[in-house]
């Protein structure tokens, strides 16, 4: 199996439970199979949702507040526990861990973007996984990311990744709202991101999570358009990572155009 440099993106709907407090089997499940992929040969970014939703668990609110700042100290508050609860399981297995925390600057210039690029590269040549997610705390969310689904796509590009794969609570893109319609299939591999595509996207993502679809589609066209395939896939069995990478159609596969 060639050697690849994945990014896999894991949603706050993945990793905590309705109550809002961590799935911790979830979450050791996600660990172990990240580290055997790497015991295989690969390289892997974890883009990490989760914050948020730790926090408010650990303040004791059931649901994400609206208000910007409210989230912003929950984001401090959860992001602290959920990288050392990660750097706990990576232990077990043999591997560390190096908390990234990043914001839309790093786009804006040729420096910022460079050095980013380099950390990932040497962090990676440790053999650390690096654990990504935005800085919520100065992030405001008219400019920001905002969604970790385009934070991803950014990190696929920004370490050039081969592979993004999107751990969601849905087992890949329907046809339509599966939620509403019970005959909504899936479809099994995307070559194209036309605006007829778009158009099967609803809104909505969980009560947990923030992105919707819409949001995964923008990742997927992102990537594709830098070279980069995307699996979206459904995260509540984090062992179907294997299959995917031993070429196994499952979830939805977004298709790069070869050149
Ligand atoms: N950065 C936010 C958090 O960690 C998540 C954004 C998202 O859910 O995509 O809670």
């Amino acid at each position: 199996m060639k050697t690849k440099r994945i990014v896999i993106k894991v949603g706050t709907s993945t990793l905590t439970h309705e109550s809002g407090k961590l799935n911790l089997e979830r979450i050791e499940q996600l660990v172990r199979v990240i580290s055997n992929i790497k015991n295989m040969g690969h390289e892997v970014i974890l883009v990490s949702s989760g914050a948020i939703g730790v926090g408010a668990g650990k303040v004791g609110l059931k649901e994400k507040p609206d208000s910007v700042r409210m989230k912003q100290a929950l984001a401090a508050i959860g992001q602290a526990s959920l990288v050392s609860i990660y750097d706990k399981i990576f232990k077990e297995y043999g591997y560390s861990t190096g908390q990234v925390l990043l914001t839309k600057f790093i786009l804006d210039e040729e420096t910022r973007y460079n050095s980013a690029r380099r950390a990932f590269d040497a962090m990676i040549s440790f053999g650390v996984v690096p654990i990504v997610n935005e800085n919520d705390v100065i992030s405001t969310y008219e400019i920001e990311f905002g969604d970790n689904d385009t934070l991803s796509a950014t990190v696929a590009e920004l370490v050039r990744a081969d592979l993004l794969i999107i751990l969601s609570d849905i087992d890949g893109f329907y046809d339509s709202d599966p939620r509403k319609d019970k005959n909504a299939k899936i479809i099994p591999v995307v070559s194209e991101i036309s605006e007829e595509i778009m158009s099967c996207a609803g809104a909505e993502g969980s009560s947990r999570g923030t992105g919707g679809m819409k949001t995964k589609l923008r990742a997927a066209k992102f990537v594709n358009d830098n070279g980069i395939d995307m699996v979206l896939l459904n995260g509540n069995v984090p062992e179907k990572i294997y299959r995917v990478l031993e070429g196994e159609n499952i979830g939805t596969l977004f298709k790069h155009k070869e050149k």
